[in-house]
């Protein structure tokens, strides 16, 4: 589960870390107080859990609490990467000299931890790290040896940060191992003018599996990451909201993940992972349709389904009686294969439905839905 700016900025400040004093809010109204609280001038920040808000206009200074009413009304409700901002955070303003990039990061497939940190952090971090990689320190960290001091020191030096970070980078370290995360992030890490160390933005993702083991958090602990992720759980959907504009779905939580890499390739972004599992009932399908269509992020849809003890026909079935039941506002790229596509194509082609295309091989499926998505 990935947590909340605010609640990041929390996290680290329990550990030590010196962040802006910040306070949270859903109403401008109440933005106007806290600005004033705050000294007056402050930066409000978009509360979503997708990077990029800068550069989307969901960070915005505001010079006095008058502007910061004004400016926490034009941000909430504005929507980021298919995100809806319900919450904005207004936090003192820094006078920043120069920032940074620090993260510790799950490197599964090497069974350890990676220290990512960079001098040139901030907003450009990722074409940074893709036009000079070399300007991007990448360090192992045995999870058994941690981050001690001569660690952070090392860490500290390879990347070419002021000694002064090392104490954060121990601290960093602590909020990750204590809470049980599997990526923290701090960009930018700054440099004020006085002279400070300061985590101007946190991600933090903690590992879902070890949530017996930590204290419950408070109600934007939401245990999922968008209000779509909310509604399919309701639904008993196993769905996860992705950026892109193709929307997915799939039988097997395995077929779905192989569909998501070959919409990729295709040049397209998969819009969400939605796995319907063996079953792919009318139901589950009009309720995946449903979920999938309210996001505005979607402009195509592909189902890919591989029959096998549910067979294609039933499954098409499934998706006529869905269509009966669910408006469809955006085209639908279907291919169904394995037990029974032959009988299970048929149904569909006799739907006729006008937003509705067949395609026999994934990979055919894949380009017309990344196609449409493209068009549309
Ligand atoms: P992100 O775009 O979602 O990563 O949001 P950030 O919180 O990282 O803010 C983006 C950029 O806004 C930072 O890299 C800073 O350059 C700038 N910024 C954020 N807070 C402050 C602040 O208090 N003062 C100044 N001068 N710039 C800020
Ligand atoms: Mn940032």
């Amino acid at each position: 589960m990935d947590l909340y700016e605010h609640e990041a900025r929390e996290l680290f400040e329990e550990r030590g870390i010196p962040v802006p004093r910040a306070e949270v809010t859903d109403s401008p109204r109440e933005a106007r107080v806290m600005a004033r609280r705050l000294g007056g001038s402050v930066v409000v920040k978009a509360q979503v859990k997708t990077g990029g808000r800068g550069k989307a206009g969901g960070v915005r200074l505001a010079a006095d609490p008058a502007e910061a009413e004004r400016t926490a009304r034009r941000i909430l409700g504005m929507d980021i990467k298919g995100h809806t901002v319900g919450k904005v955070m207004l936090a003192q303003p820094v006078d920043i000299e120069a920032e940074f990039y620090v993260a510790y990061v799950l490197d599964r497939a090497a069974g350890r931890f990676l220290a990512i940190a960079s001098a040139e952090g901030g907003t450009d971090i990722e074409e940074v790290a893709a036009v000079r990689p070399e300007a991007v320190a990448r360090i192992p960290v045995d999870p058994a040896e941690g981050v001690t001091s001569a660690k952070a020191g090392e860490i500290a030096e390879a990347a070419g940060l002021p000694p002064q970070t090392v104490d954060v980078l121990v601290r960093l370290w602590e909020v990750l191992v204590g809470r049980d995360a599997v990526l923290v992030e701090v960009n930018p890490l700054v440099r004020t003018r006085q002279g400070h160390i300061l985590a101007l933005d946190g991600k933090v993702t903690l590992d879902d599996n070890a949530r017996f083991r930590q204290p419950r958090r408070g109600e934007d602990s939401s245990t999922y990451d968008s209000p779509l992720e909310a509604a399919a759980a309701a639904k008993g959907l196993n769905y996860v909201k992705l950026d892109g504009e193709v929307g997915i779905i799939g039988n097997g939580a395995g077929l779905v993940m192989s569909t998501l890499d070959v919409v990729a390739g295709c040049g397209a972004r998969p819009a969400n992972f939605l796995d319907i599992g063996g079953g792919a009932s009318a139901r589950v399908m009009a309720d995946g349709l449903t979920v999938i269509l309210s996001d505005p992020a979607v402009k195509s849809v592909l189902v890919n389904v591989f029959g096998g003890i549910t067979a294609c026909d039933a499954v098409a079935e499934g998706i006529v009686r869905a269509l009966d039941e669910v408006r469809l506002t955006k085209p639908l790229v279907v291919r169904l294969d394995g037990n029974n596509a032959v009988r299970g194509r048929a149904v569909l082609a006799e739907r006729a439905h006008p937003l509705v295309q067949q395609a026999t091989t994934m990979d055919g499926a894949a380009r017309r839905a990344a196609e449409l998505a493209d068009a549309g």
